[in-house]
């Protein structure tokens, strides 16, 4: 007899979610870049008690026609690449149409979504199986709720932290979207509380006096520049303005945040010696470059990417960041060749 089965999708999808969502902040960050995907310019993230009540996103995006909602709930079902060549060169934040199905499976969710022509559609899944699809209202955009969460996985819930650390964990994800992204206009309560609340009116700035302080963000200076490949834009705390981890330098490649290493020391050179050991800058890096020289294929969790080029890259972030000390004669013009 044979012992080797296909697992079913219901079971297949549990599996997959231990890896796309791992705690209630992936799950806010890959439901945002869905919406960002749909091309929303408002977005609103109310969460409950650390996202373990519930967690909802609400966006104004293009929606998900009715003939496809099902679908959308499919493991391995998207609307973002369709061939070999797309894999090479992403230009959304999904595309391995994971999310949906992955969610569905550990929890309860409602998703309410329209294309605003004609009425909308309002489906409901538990632990991924459809319990009811009726008509909604015609408001553009998609609501989704999420409540119950690992309900069924009991050791992943067991794994899940506090409220508080769970909280300030989407505190994080939702900073670096709004960040990434200063068109949009990012709402979040935590327990009816703000957390955060950016104007989407393109001003990288307003973002970073959002989420830092108005002082911080007064502390800060524009740069720009760009190489062959390379574009960057971003702001760059005054030298003293430091902090003792690496966090507060935040880069994002064609509006995806991205941890790496090498920029961040990169970024750090800029300062030349301006910064005391084991202090680090404030810093927002926003990258533009072609997606082909971009594998964002690495990891589901999609933090780590590889990029061609990356020294040339470096050299640029430290070359602008570095003009700017030089210009505000923090650093004597002759250190600068060093
Ligand atoms: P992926 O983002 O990798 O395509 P997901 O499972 O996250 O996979 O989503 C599946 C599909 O559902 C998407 O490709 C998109 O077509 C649709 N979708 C999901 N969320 C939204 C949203 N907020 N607005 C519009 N369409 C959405
Ligand atoms: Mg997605």
């Amino acid at each position: 007899m044979a012992k080797i089965i296909k697992l079913d999708d219901a079971l297949a999808n549990k599996i997959a979610a231990g890896e796309v969502v791992e705690r209630p902040a992936s799950i806010v960050k890959e439901l945002v870049e869905n919406s960002l995907d749909a091309g929303s310019t408002h977005i609103l993230i109310e969460i409950e008690e650390g996202g373990l009540s519930s967690l909802r996103v609400v966006d104004n995006g293009e929606g998900i026609p009715e003939a496809d909602v099902e679908t959308a709930f499919l493991r391995h079902a998207t609307s973002k690449i369709k061939t070999d060549r797309d894999l090479f060169q992403i230009k959304s934040l999904g595309f391995r149409g994971e999310a949906l199905p992955s969610i569905a499976s550990v929890s309860h969710l409602t998703l309410q979504t329209s294309t605003g022509e004609g009425a909308g559609v309002e489906l409901r899944l538990e632990g991924g199986v459809i319990k009811h699809k009726k008509a909604a209202p015609a408001r553009k955009g998609t609501d989704i709720t999420v409540t119950n969460l690992f309900y069924n996985t009991p050791a992943r819930l067991k794994y899940v932290k506090t409220v508080h650390t769970e909280a300030g964990n989407i505190s994080d994800i939702v900073n670096r979207l709004a960040l990434a992204h200063p068109d949009v206009a990012f709402e979040c309560y935590h327990n009816q509380k703000e957390m955060l609340k950016t104007a989407g009116n393109g001003d990288l700035k307003q973002v970073v006096a959002a989420i830092y302080g108005r002082n911080v963000a007064r502390s800060m200076r524009p740069f720009s520049g760009e190489s062959l490949d390379y574009t960057i834009e971003g702001y760059a705390g005054l030298p003293e303005l430091t902090r003792a981890s690496r966090q507060y330098m935040s880069i994002f490649v064609n509006g995806r945040f991205i941890r790496n290493y090498a920029l961040a020391r990169a970024i750090q050179d800029g300062y030349h010696t301006l910064l005391p050991i084991g202090r680090y800058p404030i810093a927002v890096v926003a990258i533009s470059m072609d997606p082909q020289l971009i594998d964002v294929n690495v990891h589901p969790a999609k933090l780590e990417v590889r990029l061609s080029k990356e020294e040339e890259l470096g050299e640029l972030l430290t070359k602008t960041i570095r003009a700017i000390w030089q210009k505000e004669q923090l650093i004597p013009a002759a250190d600068l060749n060093r």
